[in-house]
């Protein structure tokens, strides 16, 4: 039987961590969605409610420290200690080395590098207090390099070194720390890189599936799937891993 534990998934108002938000709700858990603006979270919020979850919609800039923390602070006061973290958040600031802008490289970082640190920190006395703890990183295939991304690159290779330091740190007190790699799947982010191309999505999403093994983007749902196992009582003995999900094998 699946326990009932508070989660905080954030960038969770749409794409994937609306998908990771409500199939962790469905799982039985309280879920905190989180992204910039709490107002943008009332879809899936309302989404969870209507199916019998559970979900608090919280607004909060994860690459701000003080955001984070009053946050986390909230959440711990309306649904109780968080003790499963998926971090989710992500923004794009695609181009070629020699056009990126300092702003370009900072911003990407201060969302997908600092704002892991600043969520984990803010949730990681709860998760070793409870002796208990799942901690979910979102990283890329891009991870591996990837044209125009040098900026994002580094912060989802980076999020895997961060992934398993967390799991050596925090092992001994039942928390676990994994990554999930996607490769493409179909959100308003991948749709931004196709206008940013200046390719129709449908064409840009028929190209990639061409070059999948398993002949098809990914959805939200795909990683949702991934985030909840990793997030159950049974995956405890899994930890420091990075899991691609991208329909076909990458190192
Ligand atoms: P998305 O549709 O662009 O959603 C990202 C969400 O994060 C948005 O709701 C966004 O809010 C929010 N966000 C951005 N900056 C934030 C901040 N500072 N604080 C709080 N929330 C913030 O992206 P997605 O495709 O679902 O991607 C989710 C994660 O998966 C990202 O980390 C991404 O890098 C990773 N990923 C995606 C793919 C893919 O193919 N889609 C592949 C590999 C990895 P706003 O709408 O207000 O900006």
């Amino acid at each position: 039987m699946t326990e009932s534990r508070v989660a905080i998934v954030t960038g969770a108002a749409r794409g994937i961590g609306a998908a990771v938000a409500q199939r962790l709700a469905a799982d039985g858990h309280a879920v905190a969605v989180v992204d910039l603006d709490a107002a943008a979270c009332a879809g899936t919020v309302d989404a969870i409610t209507s199916a019998g979850g559970k979900a608090l919609a919280v607004g909060a800039d994860v690459s701000d420290a003080e955001s984070v923390d009053a946050a986390v602070a909230t959440i711990a006061d309306e649904l109780g200690a968080p003790t499963i973290v998926v971090n989710n958040a992500g923004v794009l600031r695609d181009n070629l080395l020699f056009k990126m802008s300092v702003d370009d490289w900072d911003t990407v970082m201060a969302v997908h590098l600092r704002g892991s640190f600043n969520v984990t920190k803010a949730a990681q006395k709860y998760m070793t207090e409870a002796k208990f703890g799942r901690i979910i990183n979102l990283s890329s295939t891009s991870a591996q390099g990837n044209r125009g991304q040098a900026n994002y690159s580094a912060a989802k290779a980076g999020l895997q070194g961060f992934t398993k330091t967390l799991s050596i740190e925090l092992g001994k007190f039942g928390v676990t720390a994994n990554a999930i790699a996607p490769g493409f799947i179909q959100t308003d982010m991948t749709a931004a890189t196709a206008e940013r191309v200046g390719v129709p999505f449908d064409d840009f999403i028929a190209y990639a599936a061409k070059e999948i093994p398993v002949q098809r983007v990914g959805q939200p749902e795909d990683i949702a799937h991934t985030a909840s196992f990793l997030a159950s009582e049974g995956a405890g003995f899994v930890s420091g891993q990075v899991i691609y999900v991208a329909g076909g094998p990458k190192d």
